[in-house]
Formats: structure tokens, sequence, C-alpha cells
């Protein structure tokens, strides 16, 4: 029998769920279901500044979302808890203290001025900064009067000096120059533990077997080996696997700076935006819009998403959040990520998460950057739209339309599903939402899309059409969609045009635009008496323009 498996998940909530995170979640929990092992959710919360409590409850929510449950984390009363390190400072306090016992660890009492005079030293003579060991360790009291006097003490560990080896996964064996790391801060002066530190101990405690993580962590891995090795003797160490980078199609990481950044470039290309009206729209003052144009200043989250959203422009997902609210399905997003980076190696791509969970293993994990490619993305959201239970759509789009404050009503099943049915082929949740919408708006909240308007209605032949549509809709009694389609091919075929002639007046009265569900749906579930009054409406507002 092979060791137990025990992964884990380790953010640092300052916010919404990145892909990226998304993504090392997802390959550590499929490798723990793979092996019948354990994955756990640690939140790793110690930056006082930086970490909230909303921000940990969003990427918990993410993880939800995405149906990543953890063995133990929060909200399971695992035997390893606490799960989030704000609550084990106890803990980390007892490990800090055996390595200052054993002459492992040090404490210091420089300030920043003196530690930038240090790093500009060292910077001067072109070498890597190395913090000087001191001869002699500071004792415990010495470290009291200090605290007590102001002056903030930390803690270093004592690195080994000796080149250390890394033993990857993904990347094989790497090794580390015995200069290349110093000794490094394991307690900051608030008390808190470093990263490295707290990340050791929780590994070791909590029995993780196999890290895996984002390459930009390689780094951190040699110093996190030693560290584990004066701490815990007894215990193996884990094994690692740093995952290859993921690069979106501009080229670059995916980072958060691309949403601001997009959304610079189409106020830039449009020279017909009204910047006071945006301004006003978003609650920015014209100043910080001027800041922002000129490069100067980078609007929060929520401002760059309103901007985006008064203009239009599509801005590019970067978190779990984006997606959700762009109408993805989880489960096209969870087969998606996990092909980034591993492939089950017989060209299958579309699977289902059984299916994922019987293939992944970390042996498959390949070394080459993968490419974000948005249009396989979509391509799988289509596909899985198309071929998911219906119940399971159906719960989807109902967390969708409250996730974005739809006006679609989430309350009646029947109505959903039918709208679900009737926008077969659609390649993402909001598609449909949008195209449904006009459904659930009162007559006189319709509003007309001037393009829409000018193209359909403000014709030789649209309000003319569109009336004569209206007296024979008044004709048909008991309506149905065959009824329907039988009348506007018979007008059609009398006024000798096309269809889209007929029927695109009537469409842009009843939904202010040239985009709907079919006609026949569309008429039918909106009900006669109020496709009437919207036709009424718009041959009164355009006939006399
Ligand atoms: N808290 C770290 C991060 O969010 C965890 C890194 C690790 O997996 O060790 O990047």
């Amino acid at each position: 029998m092979s060791e137990k498996v025990v992964t884990r998940f380790a953010p640092s909530p300052t916010g919404y769920l990145h892909i990226g995170g998304a993504r090392t979640a997802l390959f550590n929990w499929l490798f723990a279901r793979h092996r019948k092992g354990k994955f756990i959710l640690r939140i790793e919360d110690t930056d006082q500044r930086r970490n909230t409590p909303t921000a940990t409850r969003q990427v918990i929510e993410d993880l939800h979302w995405l149906g990543i449950e953890w063995d133990e984390g929060p909200g399971t009363e695992g035997p390893n808890g606490p799960y989030q390190q704000s609550q084990r400072k106890a803990i980390y306090a007892r490990y800090i203290k055996k390595l200052l016992d054993e002459g492992k660890a040090y404490y210091c009492f420089d300030s920043t001025q003196e530690l930038e005079q240090l790093r500009s030293r060292v910077k001067a003579e072109k070498k890597s900064f190395i913090y000087p060991r001191p001869d002699k360790y500071p004792s415990h009291e010495e470290a009291l009067k200090k605290k007590a006097e102001g002056t903030g003490v930390t803690v270093r560990f004592a690195l080994p000096r000796k080149e250390i080896i890394v033993d990857d996964t993904v990347r094989g064996q790497i090794k580390f120059g015995a200069g290349e790391f110093g000794d490094f801060i394991i307690q900051k002066s608030d008390g808190f533990p470093t990263y490295n530190f707290a990340c050791v101990v929780d590994d070791a405690l909590m029995g993780v077997s196999h890290i895996i993580r984002g390459q930009e962590h390689l780094m951190n891995t040699p110093v996190q080996m030693e560290l584990w090795k004066a701490l815990f003797e007894d215990i193996k160490l884990p094994k690692y696997a740093h995952m290859s980078v993921t690069i979106s199609q501009g080229g670059g990481k995916l980072s958060k700076r691309q949403k601001p950044k997009a959304l610079l470039q189409a106020i830039k290309s449009n020279k017909q935006i009204d910047l006071v009206k945006l301004a006003e729209h978003c609650n920015l003052t014209a100043e910080a819009l001027e800041d922002f144009i000129n490069g100067q200043a980078v609007p929060d989250v929520p401002v760059i998403d309103a901007m985006a959203e008064y203009l239009g422009v599509h801005l590019p997902e970067i978190n779990v959040i984006d997606f959700l609210q762009n109408g993805y399905l989880p489960e096209a997003m969870v087969n998606f990520l996990t092909l980034l980076g591993w492939n089950p190696g017989d060209g299958r791509e579309i699977m289902s998460v059984e299916e994922l969970i019987e293939s992944f293993d970390i042996e498959r994990l390949t070394k080459t950057n993968s490419l974000f490619d948005r249009k396989k993305l979509l391509s799988f959201n289509t596909e899985y739209i198309k071929t998911i239970s219906k119940e399971k759509l159906l719960e989807h789009f109902k967390d969708y339309i409250k996730t974005i404050n739809s006006p679609v009503s989430s309350d009646d099943d029947e109505l959903l599903g039918t709208l679900l049915e009737i926008n077969e082929g659609a390649r993402t949740l909001a598609q449909i939402e949008t195209k449904c919408r006009f459904l659930f708006y009162e007559n006189e909240q319709i509003e007309y899309q001037p393009k829409a308007v000018k193209k359909v209605l403000l014709t030789e032949t649209g309000l003319a059409m569109l009336k004569l549509v209206r007296d024979r809709l008044a004709q048909i009694q008991d309506v149905t969609e065959e009824k329907l389609e039988a009348m506007l091919r018979s007008l059609a075929e009398e006024k000798q045009v096309g269809l889209g002639k007929v029927a695109q007046p009537l469409r842009v009265a009843i939904t202010g635009t040239t985009i709907s569900p079919p006609i026949f749906n569309s008429v039918k579930l909106l009900g006669m008496e109020n496709v009437l009054i919207r036709i009424n409406n718009t041959l009164k507002k355009f006939e006399k323009e």
C-alpha cells in the first residue's frame, strides 16, 4: 500500500479567488481524490493588513461554486484545526521557542533603516544580500529588554550553509548553492510568523504528503525543506510539484492588471465617450478618472467593473467570480482548468469530474507553460450547456440570475426550464439571460436600442409591417407557436419578403433589440395581451419620428 496522500490548498485571502489559485486548489483536490487521500483547506491569513474575513468568505464561496470540497478546513471539525493561521499563533510560538532553545534561530533587533543600510552596502558591491549571522546570539533576556524599550524584535532561522537539492516532481532535481539564501525572518516584530515558517509548521503538523503549488513558490522550497528538517526530524519531507505557469493570450501572466488595462484601451479608443457622465455614473471624481486615463492611478475593481458595464465593454475574466458572473458553468471551468498544464495522455479533452479524478496524477503535469485559451473555454462551456442534465443546468441558471441580480425571476422552475430549452446552442448563461430579460420587464420598461430601431423599424416597410403583424396577431385565437409561425410565414409570402422582414419588427417591438429566443416562443411566452401593448407603444413612439 502506498502512503496516504494528504494535499492542501493554502490561499492568503486578499479578495476573490484568482483563476490561478483555483487551478492550484483543483490540482490538489483532484490528486487527493484520485489517490483516495485527504484534501485540506488552510487559510494563510497572517498578514493583518491584507487578509480580511470578507476575503476569506469570498475564497470559500468560490471554491464551493467550483465543487471543490475539503475534508478538513474552515467549517469542519478536523483533528488538525484551527485551519486559519491567524488562530494558530500559540502553536507557532511553541516552535519558534523550540528553535531558539536549540540554537537554530536567533533574535534580531535591526531597525528598518539599519537593514536598508546593510542592503545598499551589499548592493554597491554587486553581491546578493545575505544577512550577516552574529557570532553570538542575543539572549532571551536581551530580547525582552529590547522589546520593553520599544525596539522591534524579530527572529531569524539560522539556515545551514550547504547546497540544497529540491527533488521536484515536475522539474526534476534542482540544486541551490550554499550561498543563495541567508538567515530569513521566521517571526515578525508583530509576533506573527512569516509565511515560510507558518507554512512548514502547518504542513508538517497537518500531515501534508504532497505540496502542489505554483512555480513562483519554487524559491521558497529549499528554505522550507531546511526549516522542516530543523523542526521535525521525524516527519518525512513532503513531495513537491511546482506547476507550470499559465500565460494569457496577449502574453504575460493572467493578472488582475489586465482588467484596468483593457478598460483603459476601450476608453482611449472611443472618442465619443462622455467622460463627465462616466465619472458621475461610477461615483468617481473627475480628477480620479483623469488620473486613471493618464495612467497615474487605478481605481478599485468594483469601480472598474462599473465603468465597463456602463460603457458596455467586456473585460477579461480573471477571478473565479468573473466567470460565474459571465455565465460559465463550474463543470466547464473545472474541465478547462485541469487541462492547463496537465493532460490525460490519450487525447481526451471534454472530461467529467469523475473522469478527471480517475485519470489525474501529478506524474503527468507538464513542464511547459500553458495558454489560457478563452475561445477553448467558451467552446467547453457551450458543450457543457448542451450536454449537462436539465436539472443541473436549471440549478446553475438560478444561481447565475441570483448572482447578477437579474430581472429574470428565479422562482418559476417551469418557465426557467422552458427558457433554457428554447435557447439551445447558447454559449453562456449570460447569453440566455440577456435574451430573456424582455419577458420580465414591465411593458413600459422596454428600452429600444437605437441601432435596432434604425435598422428594422425606421425603414420603408418596418412600421407598416408591424401594423399588419399586429392586426393579424389580434385575430389569432388560442395562441400556439404553430399558429404564430403559420401566420408570420403566410404574411411573408403574401408580401413576397423573407421571414425576417416580418419577424424582426415584431421582435424589436417586444424586446427593444434584434436578439431574442425564437420569435414564436417569445410571443407565446410574453402573452398576446402584452405583445399587443408593446406593439402599440412602439408604433406610437416611432410613427411620429
Ligand atoms: N499562502 C501562499 C499563497 O497563497 C501559499 C503558498 C503555498 O502553497 O505554500 O501563495
